[in-house]
């Protein structure tokens, strides 16, 4: 467990960690049945558009209400996932229900899209591009509507197949978004061959611009770059006032985080849209 990581030279046979691996096989089985049971929801966390004000999207994160454990949250299931062909299921059934709901908000009359977390197994499933398009079919969304988010690192592990996913995709009219945008160690020269529409800064560059000198400075490069690119360019994990102006006044196209909202239960998402969309932040 967590005492294994810190001191790793330790090698002492530990109790804990076969109950981690117990717990994480165990989980894995179970998590094709919660697919079916519908016990996995998801949330939906909301991005502001500092140009005009009002809620543009919002971001679709997937949660677990676990019949013993509670309610869990990727970190508790899905790198297992990841590592299994689950991922293609997961994947799909949240493409699905995204898109129900952002039909359903948009049929409310509210002007937003729907963002979709895409693991690196799902940029090799050359499946993709035909699920994504049957879902905007079903559910009749334009594809301007729906952002798909690939991390860095993802895009890297097998950047050809990565590609050829990610044009085919684009082909659609999908957004592509690169997210945790500044963490990995991919160079800007490749990433600029990418497809992609849309950067999203990490979170852990983002909560330290107002005390770290270094972190600000990458920030304020990243928000003159990405404008220089055409990309449009969102900062996660705002969660102040004091940062949220900072990159307000740098130019920044949009910002998410707790200081907007939380990421909240399907059922709340029209009234905190409306309610954002009244009293800008
Ligand atoms: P991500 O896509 O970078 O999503 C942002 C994460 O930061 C979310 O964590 C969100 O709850 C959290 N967050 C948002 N604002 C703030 C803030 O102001 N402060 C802090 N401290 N955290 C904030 P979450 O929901 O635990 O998701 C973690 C990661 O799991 C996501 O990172 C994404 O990579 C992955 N993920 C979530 N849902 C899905 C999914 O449906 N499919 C796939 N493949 N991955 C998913
Ligand atoms: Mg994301
Ligand atoms: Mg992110
Ligand atoms: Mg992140």
């Amino acid at each position: 467990g967590e005492a294994q990581r810190r001191h790793p030279r330790v090698a002492v046979y530990d109790r804990t960690m076969e109950t981690d691996q117990a717990n994480r096989l165990r989980r894995l089985g179970e998590l094709e049945v919660a697919m079916r049971s519908g016990e996995l929801d998801l949330f939906y966390q909301p991005r502001l558009d500092l140009r005009s004000g009002r809620v543009s999207g919002l971001e679709a994160l997937l949660r677990w209400r676990h019949p013993v454990d509670g309610l869990l949250g990727p970190a508790d299931f899905l790198a297992g996932a990841e590592a299994t062909s689950i991922i293609g299921a997961l994947t799909s059934y949240v493409l699905d229900r995204a898109l129900g709901d952002c039909a359903r908000w948009r049929a409310a009359g509210l002007d937003v899209d729907v963002a979709v977390n895409l693991s690196v197994r799902n940029l090799v499933d050359s499946t993709l591009p035909d699920q994504v398009s049957e879902a905007l079919s079903r559910y009749d969304v334009p594809p301007s509507a729906v952002v798909l988010e690939v991390t860095e690192t993802s895009a890297m592990t097998d950047p050809t197949r990565a590609v050829i996913t990610m044009n085919a995709l684009r082909a659609l009219g999908v957004t592509l978004s690169i997210d945790d945008f500044g963490t990995g160690y991919s160079s800007l020269a490749y990433l600029s061959r990418l497809p992609v529409q849309q950067l999203k800064l990490d979170r852990s560059l983002v909560a330290s611009i107002v005390d770290d000198e270094v972190d600000r400075a990458i920030v304020a490069s990243t928000v003159d770059l990405a404008r220089r690119m055409r990309l449009h360019l969102v900062a996660e994990g705002v969660e102040d006032a004091a940062t949220l102006e900072m990159l307000r006044h740098w130019g920044c196209d949009a910002v998410q985080g707790f200081f907007v909202s939380r990421p909240v239960p399907v059922g709340e998402v029209t009234a905190v849209v409306r309610a954002l969309d009244a009293a800008p932040v």
